[in-house]
């Protein structure tokens, strides 16, 4: 089982369990209201981990009908984003030749904008050509041995999205050069999270959540009213909550270190990459961005995971907050954003 689904395997057990129980990254309802809204909520495989669509303020034929909607448009993103669709927009562009322009839809434009964007911020630690590196140190976890110095040389010759360039007018994606790989793992999850929410909203939805294996775009407020409440996960002690956050219009994304690595010669890799080094990040444990969309929350974080302290110029200039976590001597220190703390008080943050 892949950890991206044990993980969002969690949110689901949590969601089943009628217990108030921890549930990661996920949203818990306020139990003080005599009567709560009702919410509705369903779960779909999707985006290789699990998809839930939650709304209330609705009846339950106007709720099956808005999830529908979602649905359809996670679906939709999904075969335009995936890798592994051979008809998908990222497999005609990893297939094209350079310097061809290739069409593409309105939606992959967009993600592709905002990782571009991230890129640029981050000074190249956001990189979603990272794919042969990430398949060398995959790679070297399966076999044991660390990969040589020259083979991480010749897979960071093959990571460089400031090569590929983007057109808006012609709705056009042109690579520079042979051999680059678009993987958008990185920032696509939060997109269709923050893409479905939409859908919801245009449909009348004023409360509600997308959870897309963890990557949470949470819509208005929660059912009675008060802000949406959603836990993240200790590092040090998987299944229990580290911090307990409050947002509402908000997306929530964790990347976490220390659920995903490998391990060689006895030492943890991350699975996510520097692609400057060519190495595992050696970065925070974890990392939360709390931010007005999906798509830069969820780049954000796996940026951040990248950068570590040093990303907090470019998350302020991105207007994204954060929050890191780092173990060390058995230990979590945290180091967050500015504006960070105004999401660890019930209700007084009041974001539109
Ligand atoms: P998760 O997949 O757990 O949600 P992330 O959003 O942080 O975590 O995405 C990590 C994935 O993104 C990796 O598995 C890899 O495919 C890809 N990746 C790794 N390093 C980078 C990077 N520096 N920039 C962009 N994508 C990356
Ligand atoms: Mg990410």
């Amino acid at each position: 089982m892949s950890s991206t689904r044990y993980r969002a395997g969690l949110a689901v057990l949590a969601a089943a369990s009628l217990a108030f129980g921890i549930s990661y990254f996920r949203a818990i309802g306020s139990k003080c209201s005599a009567q709560p809204a009702k919410r509705f909520e369903r779960t779909v495989e999707a985006m290789d981990t699990f998809v839930t669509v939650s709304v209330s303020g609705v009846d339950e034929a106007a709720a099956a009908e808005t999830m529908d909607a979602a649905f359809a448009e996670v679906e939709r993103l999904e075969a335009l984003l995936s890798r592994f669709e051979p008809d998908s927009d990222i497999s005609m562009l990893n297939f094209a030749s350079p310097g061809e322009a290739v069409k593409v839809s309105p939606a992959t434009l967009a993600v592709l904008c905002e990782a571009a964007r991230v890129s640029d911020l981050s000074d190249g630690a956001f990189d979603v050509t990272v794919g042969p590196l990430v398949a060398l140190w995959r790679e070297a976890g399966k076999s044991g041995a660390l990969p040589a110095d020259e083979d991480i040389d010749a897979a960071r010759e093959k990571v460089s999205f400031k090569d590929v360039s983007l057109d808006a007018e012609s709705n056009t994606v042109t690579s520079a050069r042979e051999g680059l790989v678009v993987d958008l793992s990185a920032v696509a999850k939060g997109f269709v999270a923050e893409r479905a929410a939409v859908v919801l909203i245009r449909r009348g939805i004023t409360s509600g959540f997308v959870d897309a294996g963890g990557d949470v775009m949470f819509i208005g407020s929660n059912a009675d009213g008060r802000p949406w409440r959603t836990g993240i996960e200790d590092p040090l002690k998987p299944g229990t909550v580290a911090d307990t956050l409050y947002v509402r219009n908000r997306a929530v994304v964790t990347s976490g270190n220390y659920r995903r690595f490998c391990t060689i010669d006895g030492k943890r890799y991350s699975h996510i990459i520097d692609p400057r080094t060519g190495r595992p990040s050696q970065g925070p444990a974890g990392v939360t961005v709390i931010a007005p969309g999906g798509a830069a929350a969820d780049a954000w974080a796996t940026a951040l995971s990248v950068l570590g302290k040093d990303g907090a110029d470019a998350a302020r200039r991105a207007g994204v907050e954060f929050l890191m976590y780092f173990v060390e001597d058995g230990e979590i220190n945290r180091f967050e954003s500015e504006g960070f703390a105004a999401f660890r008080k019930d209700g007084t943050n009041d974001q539109r």
